[in-house]
């Protein structure tokens, strides 16, 4: 059993050596309606500092869940956004995850959420089928999920399990099973904010330390998206964007990462002593 634990938005694990904050990305909502121009310049951007983004991918944006004899076997995304994506996986910058099935919340009560509640056979018809028809689209293995909204519950870990996934990334306060083999990445630190939660990892000496940047196209003025209405931060121009990664890039101590240079090894991941100082944006 692999853990990641996180004390807000950094993350420690004591396998990594230390000397260096290590970053990677994580970007959600994309799908055939995301701003492929702006989605482009981001992964390039990534690629030149020698990093990696876990894309949340939606294969069915929008559409009604299928009955089990009508299961499309193609995700829904356009040739131009499997082609951004290929290109970019193949260069190991891009790791791909499923990011719900059509995201469509399902919540009556509480916090948005697609998959919190659902039973057990449309948790595991969902993320099933959602994997397989990414799968089929893009020709690659896909074991990495992301839920809506960040929120789920036991049974999605059960089926994810079941499913054969590897790794859930969401916000930290969700459930964990003590048993398994699932990975959590919790995520993380806005954009916006990265100057801020890099100054300040490094001032407090915590160079033995992940941070997860998460990103979303409304996150990003050019993606033509309204910033979500549950965030206060502004939206950030997308050059704006580029340039804090160069210049943190030309930062002491501090190493962009890929998803896979993240796991490579199988690193068993363990708990920090909680006396850390936790580091908020
Ligand atoms: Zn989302």
């Amino acid at each position: 059993m692999r853990y990641i634990v996180a004390l807000l938005f950094i993350i420690f694990f004591q396998s990594v050596p230390a000397g260096e904050l290590k970053i990677i990305f994580r970007y959600d909502d994309y799908s055939r309606n995301s701003n492929t121009d702006v989605e482009r310049l981001l992964f390039d951007t990534i690629k030149n500092i020698g990093g990696g983004v876990l894309v949340g991918v939606i294969p069915f944006p929008h559409a009604p869940y299928p009955e089990p004899d009508s299961i499309p076997k193609v995700a829904d995304l356009g040739e131009d956004k499997v082609n951004l994506l290929k290109e970019y996986a193949s260069q190991g910058v891009v790791e791909i995850a499923v990011h719900g099935y059509s995201h469509k919340s399902n919540a009556t009560e509480g916090s948005n959420s697609e998959f919190t509640g659902l039973s057990k056979n449309t948790q595991n018809l969902l993320l099933g089928n959602a994997r397989a028809a990414l799968e089929v689209t893009l020709g690659f293995s896909i074991t990495s999920f992301i839920p809506p909204f960040n929120q789920y519950d036991l049974q999605t870990l059960q089926s994810l399990e079941s499913t054969s996934y590897k790794l859930i990334s969401a916000a930290l306060g969700g459930p964990q099973e003590s048993t398994g083999n699932l990975t959590y990445l919790p995520g993380g630190a806005y954009p916006q904010k990265i100057n801020e939660v890099i100054s300040s990892a490094l001032a407090s000496g915590h160079t033995e330390a992940i941070v997860v940047i998460v990103m979303h196209p409304y996150d990003i003025i050019e993606s033509g998206d309204q910033m979500s209405n549950f965030r206060e931060d502004p939206q950030i121009s997308i050059h704006k964007l580029i340039n804090d990664l160069s210049k943190i890039k030309k930062r002491n101590n501090v190493h962009f990462m890929t998803i896979h240079e993240l796991f490579e090894g199988g690193e068993e991941f363990s708990v920090l002593n909680s006396s850390h100082k936790c580091i908020t944006q």
